[in-house]
């Protein structure tokens, strides 16, 4: 990694305020999340290659370089293979801690580092970014909150367990992201050997669908628009299982419940 820069607001423009959000690719083989207000638009995590990332940008209308920054969660590659070539191609800063940025093996140099702490807020351009401390077998995974005028959006995959502090940061979030990795008995009976299976369900692996309906449970209100399940395991999962076991918490609610995937990008969903 470079040495680090003074970080500053970058490319700002006059948009009617709207936050929108999609989900590029989720699951194991790469996650990357679009986050704009129309004035600051952020990639957290860049986790497939630049020209695919690109592609899927495109394929929603939006633009790689109206991107102000990439925020990076943790350091596996599933989150980060894309993160050098954009920040360099793109001019664009990378924000990460200073233990990720540590254990990060392939992301080469970037256009421009801005270290963060988790339990410590920064900005990048109009978003106020909330990052916080993960349950995960990473150097020091974070999970976001950003904000915006009272908006508040939650994203929060790769952890193995969902603490009383994680469901408080993400309590009255308008939208969260939301890992649904596995469903425990697929994992049980499925093809993975032991040691990851242990892995996965452990502290410091991935949420399965019902510790997710169980988080959710804790943090839905009147006012959650939007609930998109994310990093599903394609070997030990299945949408229609994850949204099975989910659902019934919102049934009492008008929240809009998606599911991303990971060989297109999700739609673009809004808040205004
Ligand atoms: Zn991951
Ligand atoms: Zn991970």
């Amino acid at each position: 990694m470079p040495t680090e820069h003074t970080c500053s607001d970058r490319k700002e423009a006059a948009f009617a305020e709207e936050m929108a959000i999609c989900v590029l690719a989720s699951g194991s083989k790469g996650n990357s999340i679009y986050i704009s207000n129309g004035r600051t638009a952020i990639l957290f995590d860049a986790g497939l290659s630049g020209v695919e990332i690109e592609r899927r940008l495109n394929s929603r209308g939006l633009s790689t370089g109206s991107l102000q920054a990439i925020v990076v969660s943790h350091e596996h590659s599933d989150h980060v293979h894309g993160v050098g070539v954009l920040s360099r191609r793109y001019g664009l800063p990378v924000y990460i801690n200073r233990k990720t940025a540590g254990a990060v093996a392939k992301i080469g140099n970037v256009h421009q580092t801005c270290f963060f702490e988790c339990g410590v807020d920064f900005t990048v351009g109009s978003l106020r970014i909330h990052p916080f401390s993960l349950s995960h077998d990473a150097a020091d995974p974070a999970g976001f909150t950003i904000n915006r005028n009272g908006i508040k959006i939650g994203l929060a995959t790769d952890l193995g367990v969902a603490t009383a502090m994680v469901a408080e940061h993400l309590k009255d979030c308008r939208a969260l992201i939301l890992e649904a990795n596995h469903d425990p008995q697929m994992l049980i009976d499925g093809p993975y050997p032991w040691p990851l299976k242990q892995r996965i369900q452990g502290r410091t692996g991935h949420l399965s669908n019902s510790d997710s309906r169980s988080l959710l449970s804790k943090i839905t209100h009147q006012n959650l628009e939007h609930v998109i399940l994310a990093h599903l395991s394609e070997t030990n999962n299945t949408p229609d299982r994850a949204v099975s076991c989910i659902s019934p918490v919102l049934a009492h609610l008008r929240t809009h419940l998606a599911v991303a995937i990971q060989d297109r990008c999700s739609d673009l969903f809004y808040l205004r």
